[in-house]
């Protein structure tokens, strides 16, 4: 027979997604796809109508109805049983032919909130997260099919007229910047914080995203249960923004350094609040400080001395610099959801208002994202790398095309300034300061603590307070930058450092 004349009688179903992998840096599919026992059924090839039902029922499958082929799931043990007893050949003569069948997203499914999740799993559109930002990418994958032939007759089909046509090669998809390892260390220690959290790690010398999470999560194979849950679990926390507080001092005070408005070693004096106009605002340490040196009003977070130095800059020069570093804009990393944060106008800002954002309260919101790739830029010695996520994608012969360029990093901070943070970073985590917590022995670590008003008030009249950490290791040769944040976690130092703590001890012990 003419090899046209087949094709226009044959039938295919697909025995996997038209849709490329999401892999990350070395190659491992992030949504973890798997194999499953399934049937493909063709109900025009059927030679005997109520066998066909017979089987289907006994496999708890419903027929569609429509005539057309589809792949139906089924459970191994039960396919196996009837199978057994009804017999191979009787289940090919009746165009029921037991297949596997590519599930997306398997139970080590990981980096959820990145990778996203599609509409519905027979509707092949992605609707968050990468599958969104690279739909047009991952649906030129060519799927495996199997396809059947039918007779002269149409009726009885021998079963050896069923096949399975290729698909696309089987590293066509897109790859990620994520290290899967890394990204399951996050994950883990995010969930140990046991509140809705976010994390980002990034690669200080090129800015790539080796690992990005948030708590709590959702399983893309059932998202109908996760609507009404609370805390909302589709949310990226990570590229959601917050007020920063004290991880923006980080902000400030290489404003006033690099503004020649402040110099290391200036002693300040802080008697416990500071009052501008009808604002008073609190230190962080009761009773205040006292005199105290700008490295030390660093690592101690005194408020008092960051507001003078805020006052020094003043609203324009601050939120320029603000600016500079990233804040206010989103990454070029391609993210559907990601959100820009918020830099105030400094024209409509009053002296009260520029205090509190000297501190990082009021009318300013960043991302975790933008203060990891803050905390990155001091690490690279005051180089700003754009933060990337997706490397490339390769195509349905398996040629890998780049995706996104990298970029060369732009110096924003001088080396001095960068220097300068470094060391008061470094001196942070010391005991006795707010990091504390963080201190990682032997490798050494850097960061900075945040503990941001939520403008709610506990059950104890307690302020409610979002919990921040941000910083690098080893402290020598920084290879790794690391956001942490915990939605309403408390101080910065009680949640977010000992997690960073954790998170950068597992990543540095592994390599
Ligand atoms: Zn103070």
């Amino acid at each position: 027979m003419a090899e046209a004349a087949i094709e226009q009688r044959a039938q295919s179903v697909f025995l996997e997604p038209a849709r490329g992998e999401i892999f990350d840096r070395n190659g491992a599919p992030l949504n973890a796809p798997s194999w499953t026992p399934a049937v493909a059924v063709f109900p025009t090839l059927c030679a005997d109508q109520e066998l066909s039902e017979n089987i289907l029922t006994q496999l708890g499958i419903k027929n569609p109805g429509d005539h057309k082929p589809y792949v139906a799931t089924c459970d191994p043990e039960k396919l196996e049983n009837v199978k057994n007893a009804v017999g191979l050949e009787n289940f090919l003569a009746v165009g029921i032919i037991p297949v596997n069948t590519k599930m997306r997203y398997g139970s080590g499914s990981i980096a959820r909130h990145v990778v996203g999740y599609l509409a519905d799993m027979a509707e092949n559109r992605g609707v968050a997260g990468i599958e969104l930002a690279a739909d047009e990418l991952l649906t030129r994958k060519k799927p495996r099919r199997l396809t059947a032939y039918a007779d002269g007759s149409g009726e009885r089909i021998p079963w050896l007229s069923f096949h399975v046509v290729e698909s696309s090669s089987e590293t066509t998809g897109v790859y990620l910047t994520i290290d899967k390892k890394i990204q399951a260390v996050l994950e883990a220690t995010l969930a140990g914080t046991k509140r809705p959290s976010a994390g980002v790690v990034l690669e200080v010398a090129t800015g790539d995203v080796v690992a990005m999470a948030s708590t709590p999560g959702f399983d893309q194979n059932s998202l109908a249960d996760y609507l009404q849950q609370p805390d909302s679990p589709f949310l990226n926390r990570a590229v959601q923004a917050y007020t920063p507080g004290s991880v923006f001092k980080l902000v400030t005070v290489a404003c006033a350094l690099e503004e020649r408005l402040t110099r290391p070693g200036e002693v300040f004096s802080c008697d416990g609040k500071a009052s501008i106009g009808s604002t008073t605002i609190g230190c962080s340490k009761a009773g205040g400080h006292g005199r105290i040196s700008l490295e030390e009003a660093f690592a101690q977070s005194c408020n008092v001395t960051f507001i003078e130095l805020g006052r020094r800059c003043g609203a324009r020069r601050l939120l320029s610099y603000a600016a500079r570093l990233g804040l206010g804009k989103k990454t070029e990393l391609g993210l559907p959801d990601e959100q820009a944060g918020c830099l105030p106008d400094p024209t409509s800002l009053y002296l009260g208002d520029l205090a509190n954002i000297s501190i990082g309260q009021g009318a300013i919101t960043v991302t975790p994202l933008q203060i990891a790739a803050i905390t990155a830029t001091i690490a690279a010695g005051g180089i700003y790398h754009e933060p990337r996520l997706i490397s490339r994608w390769v195509d349905e012969k398996g040629h890998a095309i780049p995706y996104t360029e990298q970029k060369e990093g732009v110096r924003v901070l001088s080396e001095a300034t960068a220097i300068w943070l470094q060391g008061a970073m470094s001196l942070a985590v010391q005991p006795g300061r707010t990091g504390a917590a963080a201190f990682i022995p032997v490798l050494g670590c850097a960061g900075k603590t945040g503990s941001a008003e939520t403008g709610k008030v506990g059950e104890n009249g307690e302020k409610v307070l979002h919990s921040w950490f941000s910083g690098y290791a080893p402290s020598d040769q920084p290879r790794y930058a690391a956001c942490i944040f915990v939605e309403e976690g408390g101080y910065g130092g009680s949640a977010a450092a000992p997690a960073f703590k954790e998170l950068m001890g597992a990543i540095l012990n592994e390599r």
